[in-house]
């Protein structure tokens, strides 16, 4: 049934309406959208994203579907315009629908400073507080940081210094030596991670909040046995360039390279055997160690969100799995099987699996390496044995746990984002 100058309207959606860039989720493009006034999060699939994107109350619906018929070789008839519309009015994100106001309550209770959220027993998050306003203030302070050239001096001033540490690190590992048979400088050793662990997740909220995002969240979270800080970060997924969406995820592991630097000289200027140097050396090779644990590909650590970030892709590991269980179903199928991937993402989603098992296995090997080299000459191979099984199987336990806890909070995220 045609209405009379259906096509002739001009609707818009609202100003507080914002679009996120078109990432690859499986064989296809999606697009996150969020109501700046609601604070809520919707999905939309590419055509509807071209859709929203040029409802801004200059072009009516038929101009639109005339570009759209183009480009997605469809028409749009007033069945589909009076679907589309009632999506996005349901959802009230277009201008002169029913009005919604932002709730300015205070905080909700799980969210104030000092509460506990516990999901399990063994797993929850201790709030500490609402980090917005002092990265704020930060933010003034160390907006240099952000410059290029800073960046990539630093870059460069890291690359140097671990190549130092590695010709070095015959020496490095005599001093870690002696810090185990000295607990209390272990403990020194231990307090500095504690500390670069803190900076690195001020360091997301801060990157996030240069790019136009928002750290909304501070608190220590627990999926035993893995206990670690935590930064909640908001509006990531709206930022359009992938090399900011990078940044805001690598920002942690520059964080803690930057607590590293000046560890280099205060270790090489020491004098041998002392407590300094013991100290600096344990924490330059330790703090290597953690960073580049952090810096994987794998178990939604800070690497696996940068690579995402630098394909372009959201949830490279699930989508990775489906595209391998939907590979088998379409070898038992034969001829019949379809398989509707681009060429590029086939090659992306086959390979991660050997990414993720080659980069965590060299990075088991060197773990290992690294506690023979120092335990050994303290506790004798037997122990360190002992010691390297109970190291591994942590490590192991860690990444599944952290994993599984990423992907707990990635669900609750997605429950409370709807598909369009
Ligand atoms: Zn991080």
């Amino acid at each position: 049934m045609k209405i009379p100058g259906f096509l002739d309207q001009r609707p818009a959606v609202k100003p507080d309406v914002v679009l996120g860039p078109a990432l690859w989720r499986g064989p296809a493009l999606s697009s996150v959208v969020m109501d700046r006034s609601t604070g809520r999060q919707y999905e939309l699939n590419h055509a509807l994203r071209y859709v929203v994107e040029r409802l801004d109350g200059t072009r009516t619906l038929a101009e639109i579907g005339e570009d759209y018929e183009r480009v997605f070789t469809r028409q749009l008839d007033e069945n589909s315009w009076s679907r589309i519309l009632a999506l996005l009015g349901a959802r009230r994100l277009l201008v002169g629908g029913p009005a919604e106001t932002r709730t300015t309550a205070p905080p909700a209770p799980s969210s104030a400073p000092g509460a506990v959220r516990r999901a399990t027993w063994w797993s929850g998050h201790l709030v500490l507080g609402n980090p917005s306003l002092p990265l704020e203030r930060w933010h003034g302070r160390v907006g240099a940081l952000f410059s290029p050239y800073v960046f990539g001096s630093a870059m460069a001033l890291f690359g140097a210094a671990e190549v130092v540490v590695v010709r070095h690190l015959g020496e490095i590992f005599i001093d870690c030596s002696a810090l185990l048979r000295r607990p209390v400088l272990l403990l020194a050793v231990v307090l500095l991670l504690a500390v670069s662990t803190g900076l690195h997740e001020l360091a997301h909220g801060l990157t996030a909040r240069h790019f136009d995002g928002d750290a909304t969240e501070i608190g220590i979270a627990w999926f035993l046995p893995a206990v670690f800080p935590y930064c909640k970060v908001e509006g990531v997924s709206l930022f359009a360039s992938r090399w900011r969406r990078a940044a805001t995820a690598f920002a942690g592991a520059f964080a803690n390279l930057l607590v590293l630097l000046p560890f280099l000289p205060l270790w090489w200027w020491s004098g041998s055997a002392t407590s300094l140097r013991a100290v600096a050396g344990g924490f330059l090779l330790a703090g290597s160690v953690t960073t580049a644990a952090n810096l994987l590909p794998i178990a939604r650590m800070d690497g696996y969100q940068v690579l995402g970030a630098l394909l372009n892709i959201s949830n490279l590991s699930d989508e990775s799995r489906r595209y391998r269980r939907l590979l088998v179903r379409k070898v038992r199928r034969g001829p019949d099987g379809t398989l509707d991937y681009p060429r590029w993402a086939r090659w992306v989603y086959g390979a991660y699996p050997f990414l993720a098992v080659s980069s965590g296995g060299a990075f088991l090997l060197a773990l290992v390496y690294v506690c023979f080299r120092v335990g050994a000459p303290v506790f004798g191979n037997l122990a360190v044995t002992v010691l390297v099984s109970l190291v591994s199987a942590a490590v192991l336990a860690a990444l599944v746990t952290r994993n599984a806890y990423a992907r707990t909070a990635a669900d609750a995220a997605a429950k409370a984002s709807t598909t369009v």
